[in-house]
């Protein structure tokens, strides 16, 4: 699978089921082994590129393992090559329209024992170790949205006037952007030092990881939301970027665990175990 993805080939993750994606335990997707064979039931929302991935990284609940949380394995789909593996609607999104957002459902669907990540009950700790490594490019991408914001946000505050002065002469518009300016250079640093360690290969950056995912989508969109209310009327129709970027940064907020979640992460790390 690696060379293919290495060649251009697409993957999409399917974790998040309609019985709710913040407590992805309660999945119910379910993995049948039948010889050399695991028979996949079940069904997925939301899932990225769903419909359109060569290859779908599957969760699911192996059948015989009673603990619901041992049971959750991971499987490789490679799309084209199954059966039953069925798209049943696409989504209309707010933002992030550049890509697909897709319900599947598998039916009887067949697939190679060898396609099984690790061994049948490994599934949760697999979850774990991805979702550390890839908050962080949540978290880039969230301040990618948030630099553009500013940047535009600055820029237009120093051309259009108002009352016979330029917008960023106006204090209360300067505060706006000092804030910006410091919440952003702040996030952009953290990330670059969570990216150093995770560089030099150290392990148990999780908490570091929810840290940078939560800051940075909720400054991305309240530096999109800033923006906007600095282009004033013209940040509400569609001819400006920030319109976009405000949309587009609320999935950060989102997905890959949401900020309430990751609140809820970081502040129990700190609750002592008697
Ligand atoms: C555009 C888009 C793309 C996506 N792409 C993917 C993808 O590729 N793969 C994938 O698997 N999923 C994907 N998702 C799903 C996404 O990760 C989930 O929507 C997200 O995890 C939240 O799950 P939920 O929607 O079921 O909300 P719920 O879990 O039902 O949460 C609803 C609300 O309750 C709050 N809440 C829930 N539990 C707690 C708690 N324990 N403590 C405090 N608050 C809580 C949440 O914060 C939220 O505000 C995508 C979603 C969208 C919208």
């Amino acid at each position: 699978m690696l060379p293919r993805i290495a060649e251009g080939a697409l993957g999409a993750l399917a974790i998040t089921e309609a019985v709710g994606g913040s407590d992805a335990t309660a999945m119910t997707t379910r993995f049948r082994p039948e010889g050399d064979e695991i028979v996949v039931d079940g069904g997925k929302v939301f899932i990225t590129s769903g419909d359109v991935a060569d290859f779908l990284l599957l969760f699911g609940k192996w059948e015989g393992i009673a603990d619901p949380k041992g049971a959750i394995s991971l499987l490789v789909i490679e799309r084209q090559a199954v059966q039953g593996y069925k798209v049943l609607r696409l989504e209309e999104k707010l933002g992030h329209r550049a890509s697909s957002t897709a319900a599947l459902a598998f039916e009887g669907c067949r697939v190679p024992r060898a396609n099984l990540i690790g061994a049948p009950g490994d599934g949760l700790k697999l979850l774990f170790a991805a979702l550390n490594r890839s908050r962080p490019s949540v978290a880039a991408h969230a301040l990618g949205i948030a630099r553009a914001a500013f940047g535009d946000m600055v820029a237009y505050a120093n051309d259009r006037r108002s009352s016979g002065r330029r917008i960023v002469d106006f204090q209360a518009n300067q505060f706006t952007i000092a804030d910006a300016a410091t919440d952003l250079a702040m996030a952009e640093a953290w990330l670059d030092y969570l990216c150093g360690v995770m560089e030099d290969g150290e392990e148990g950056y999780g908490l570091e990881s929810s840290m940078a995912k939560m800051r940075a989508s909720d400054l991305a969109m309240r530096i999109a939301t800033d923006a906007i209310q600095m282009h004033g009327g013209y940040g509400y129709i569609q001819d400006y970027r920030v319109e976009r970027l405000f949309r587009d940064a609320k999935i950060t907020q989102i997905w890959e665990g949401t900020n309430q979640v990751h609140r809820q992460l970081i502040g129990r790390s700190f609750a002592r175990r008697d």
